[in-house]
């Protein structure tokens, strides 16, 4: 069954949002991760954060090739001084395309979908996909680290998700 979430594009006020920290982690939340999780596959994502659907809550999903996980209250600890470049995409700016330099290892804190504390290391892809994640919830987005190249290329994509993110019955496919 297709998500019922909406997910949001460039221009949508609520990607600039900082979420709030979750309080407790219970059956709503829980509800909340499973269909965040629908939503990504359905979108064809490696990550989802809620804000991305308008929710405005410290909590995302991702699957990196070895199934999904969900991240609540993420808190990056540590951050490795190798830096590798990766060009992302992101479902709030389809067919967009930006190299981003990111730790290559990060140590981090966050809760599962039980709340507990969890505390690891990601490296890689992971580790990408985990600073990409926590952009979001703190209103940060990949055209952010766009350079003036980037700007000039996307210029018309940009303006076209712009008016795009505003219409209310919009629905975006990653790839359309
Ligand atoms: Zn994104």
């Amino acid at each position: 069954m297709p998500t019922k979430l909406k997910l949001r594009l460039y221009g949508d006020p609520v990607l600039r949002k900082v979420a709030k920290t979750v309080k407790s982690v219970g059956l709503a939340e829980r509800l909340l991760m499973k269909e965040l999780i629908a939503a990504m596959y359905d979108f064809d994502g490696a990550g989802l954060a809620a804000t991305q659907v308008g929710i405005e809550e410290q909590i995302f999903v991702g699957d990196s090739g070895e199934g999904p996980f969900v991240v609540i209250n993420p808190q990056i600890l540590r951050y490795s001084f190798k830096r590798t470049i990766l060009e992302e995409g992101c479902l709030s700016f389809p067919e967009i395309r930006i190299r981003i330099e990111r730790a290559e290892t990060i140590s981090v804190r966050f809760q599962n979908e039980f709340g507990q504390v969890i505390e690891r290391e990601y490296s890689g892809l992971p580790a990408k996909v985990f600073q990409h994640e926590v952009d979001h919830l703190n209103g940060r987005l990949i055209i952010d680290y766009a350079t003036k190249t980037d700007l000039e290329k996307y210029k018309g994509q940009l303006a076209k998700l712009e008016v795009l993110s505003l219409k209310p019955s919009h629905r975006s496919k990653a790839h359309v």
